[in-house]
């Protein structure tokens, strides 16, 4: 498979250069060339890792069969994740299931794909005959963060730094990202939204001294932002193994389709969604679900992206972007790749903060996707009522999506598969409150209260966190990431 940029600037990259790169230099995504097509045979698979290799195999081609088997047997297998599956299916109410997809370190879907990113990015690095030490930088909303630093923790040749917005992130999410041990994590703090910690991070990317600097050390700068396409293909997976289960257990006929809802920020997740159904899952729709930051759902109702709102802090923060990245890919290949109009729109947003599609594209989009949001009172109680109707204890992230697949009418539509993004117990406060009606501040106690509840233990991420010393607790301004970088690199001279 070779890899082609959203801009078309770029010469054909091989999986290894799209991972290492991590975006295109001089500016957009890295997409594949081509999407290969499921055989019948991927869905029947009897194990999350033999669709894996499956669905991975055509897009990292320049990986040998048995090196890609390692990668997955590594990333995969119960050390890392709670349950053998990887991911597991609950019905909830008819014709609804959940695709729960939190079973990983951290406890959020990130980890399915950043449990492997490391094994992609040293398989590349052997691959291409890179000898730099790579340095890994991260923006992130609360979950990218510690789920990137529990892949990369430890990984030789490879370090990683970590920007998340100051007082934009849950306790849980701080205190799992501040208490990271490793030699080669760092962590710091951005006064700024998410927004702001993703602008940086990718005008880091685009600054040529600096990249100029760092290659003077043998550094190499690379991103496990889901801008990766090594973040992406993972992700396409349970999706095909979601519809495989539901196959399985006779829940749907063959080739019967389905729709999927999926509580979205940065559109990786739906977007991965969309390549699954282009690669030939059956999927009449994607539900786009968004918090009160419904920039997206605007976009995907009127055609105007329009960055000049206000911003929300909500308590779905992982959903709390303003600027969603792999949009650029969705429009890439819904415009059928016409990357001189991609390039002007994202020039446009990047200058004036607005863009508009044609009524072409409009039309197109409106035939994949179904756009919704829900507010922060239809949130909690949304967890309530999943509660009572199930018993399942069902977090903020995948509440929003839960309430916007109601928005389908009654359920005699196609079968819904609603993705849970992460454990209530990396929320328990917030959850705790929506079911009981009463607010405990102490977010142990919170999540102790939460597991008689739901009847059974805390998450292992969870675990223990109180007691773990904090080990990051640098807060920078937006000018100081540049600063933060070097220095954390000129630490890191002479170790590659
Ligand atoms: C990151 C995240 C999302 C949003 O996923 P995107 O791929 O950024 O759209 C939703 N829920 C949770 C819990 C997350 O961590």
């Amino acid at each position: 498979m070779r890899y082609i940029g959203t801009h078309a600037n770029h010469p054909f990259a091989s999986a290894s250069e799209a991972v290492l790169l991590g975006m295109v230099p001089r500016g957009g995504l890295f997409v594949p060339e081509t999407i290969p097509v499921l055989d019948a045979d991927t869905l029947a698979q009897p194990s999350y890792l033999e669709t894996a290799r499956r669905i991975m195999a055509p897009y990292f081609s320049d990986f040998a069969p048995d090196v890609l088997d390692a990668c997955l047997h590594r990333a995969y297998n119960e050390t890392n994740f709670e349950t053998p599956d990887i991911v597991d299916l609950q019905p909830l109410g008819r014709r609804r299931f959940l695709l729960n997809l939190w079973h990983g370190p951290t406890a959020a879907f990130k980890d399915i794909a950043l449990q492997l990113m490391p094994e992609l990015t040293a398989t590349a690095k052997r691959l291409t005959g890179d000898k730099t030490h790579t340095l890994i930088l991260v923006a992130t909303s609360g979950d990218t963060g510690k789920a990137a630093l529990e892949g990369y923790k430890n990984a030789p040749g490879i370090s990683i730094v970590v920007f998340y917005p100051h007082g934009g992130v849950s306790e849980v999410q701080r205190l799992q990202m501040a208490t990271t041990d490793g030699s080669n994590t760092k962590v710091f703090a951005v006064r700024g939204n998410f927004d702001d910690c993703q602008t940086g991070v990718k005008a880091l990317f685009m600054d040529s001294a600096l990249r100029d600097y760092l290659a003077g050390n043998a550094i190499k700068l690379s991103t496990g932002n889901s801008i990766n396409w090594g973040r992406l293909a993972p992700q396409i997976v349970y999706y095909v193994r979601a519809y495989g289960l539901l196959q399985a257990r006779g829940e749907i006929r063959p080739g019967e389709e389905v729709d999927i809802c999926v509580p979205t920020g940065n559109f990786g997740n739906i977007l991965a969604a969309w390549y699954a159904r282009a690669m030939g899952l059956p999927v009449r729709r994607l539900f786009c679900a968004s918090n009160k930051n419904n920039i997206l759902t605007d976009f995907f109702q009127t055609g105007v992206y329009d960055t000049h709102r206000e911003f929300h802090r909500t308590s779905s923060p992982s959903m709390d972007i303003l600027i969603s990245s792999n949009l650029e890919r969705f429009l890439f290949e819904v415009t059928g790749r016409d990357a001189e109009r991609i390039k002007a729109w994202f020039t446009e947003r990047f200058r004036k903060g607005v863009f508009e599609v044609d009524a072409e594209t409009k039309a197109a989009m409106d035939a994949l996707i179904v756009p919704g949001w829900a507010d922060e009172p239809r949130v909690f109680a949304e967890i309530k009522k999943v509660y009572e109707e199930t018993g399942l204890v069902i977090d903020t992230h995948t509440a929003v999506a839960s309430a916007v697949s109601r928005d389908r009418g009654p359920a005699d539509g196609p079968a819904v598969i609603i993705v849970s993004t992460a454990s209530a117990f990396k929320f328990g406060s917030d959850v705790l409150a929506a079911i009981t009606g009463r607010a405990e501040p102490d977010e142990f106690a919170a999540i102790e209260r939460l597991s008689e509840i739901a009847g059974r233990p805390p998450h292992r991420a969870v675990r223990g966190l109180k007691e773990r010393p904090v080990l990051h607790d640098k807060v920078l301004t937006i000018s100081q990431m540049r600063e933060a970088v070097i220095g954390f690199a000129d630490g890191l001279s002479g170790r590659a």
